[in-house]
């Protein structure tokens, strides 16, 4: 980190104590299962061997979480690690799915392995998985051509209007309508920080660029701030 990083890094976390509006929007760049997470898990029978461990990053992030410092995360990632590492669905959005999160079509009930129990469910006529309800159980996974789920997308939608700050982590924001969330941000003129080395989409309204490994970066933070309080 040289100089300047440092004391932009310094006001960073100064600026995180001083909001409880603080918008975390993570990509693929932080994903073991990387830019095709959909292709990679159908395809590749050892990629849920690569989402064993839960990487130091997601960790990091919360260990900002458990300070306050980060309120909500919107991620476009599907390998169900950021709700691995303990952050709270109710503080999470997952635009894309979760590969682990089953919904029912019908009663809306959700499934994950923890209550995946194949001896309580029946399989339908498609050979689908019945909910109790009569509902089928459909995949989160949002793949090519399949709708966005509504209320995600609202809920994303207000996290966005009302967020102070929005820090970018592991996406070069070229997907759309996910890079939709910081862009707003951007545009209401309010804190847009990239932890990013490659060109965005958003670098036109973009306030801070750190090309900087984010893991320094969030390590930074939390000391900055541990000794400050
Ligand atoms: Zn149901």
């Amino acid at each position: 980190m040289n100089k300047d990083q440092l004391h932009i890094c310094e006001q960073l976390a100064m600026d995180l104590v001083n909001t409880d509006k603080v918008m975390l929007f993570t990509g693929e760049g932080i994903s073991p299962l990387g830019k095709d997470s959909v292709n990679m898990l159908l395809s590749d029978p050892d990629a849920i061997d690569y989402l064993k461990e839960i990487p130091p990053i997601y960790l990091k992030i919360k260990e900002l979480y458990d300070m306050r410092i980060i309120n909500k995360v919107i991620t476009q990632n599907i390998d169900n690690l950021h709700l691995r590492s303990g952050i709270p669905n109710g503080d999470l959005i997952t635009i894309h799915g979760n590969y682990n999160v089953f919904l029912c079509d019908k009663c809306d009930i959700e499934y994950t392995d923890l209550d995946w129990d194949f001896t309580e469910l029946q399989l339908g006529e498609n050979k689908n998985l019945l909910c109790e309800c009569g509902g089928y159980i459909k995949s989160t996974i949002i793949d090519f051509g399949k709708p966005f789920d509504a209320d995600k997308m609202h809920i994303a939608n207000n996290i966005a209007f009302e967020a102070e700050i929005c820090l970018v982590i592991g996406s070069d924001l070229n997907e759309y309508p996910s890079s939709n969330f910081p862009r707003i941000v951007g545009l209401r003129k309010k804190s847009l920080i990239l932890i990013n080395s490659d060109e965005t989409s958003l670098d036109f309204i973009t306030n801070i660029k750190l090309d900087l490994d984010a893991i320094e970066v969030l390590s930074f933070i939390i000391d900055a701030i541990r000794n400050n309080n």
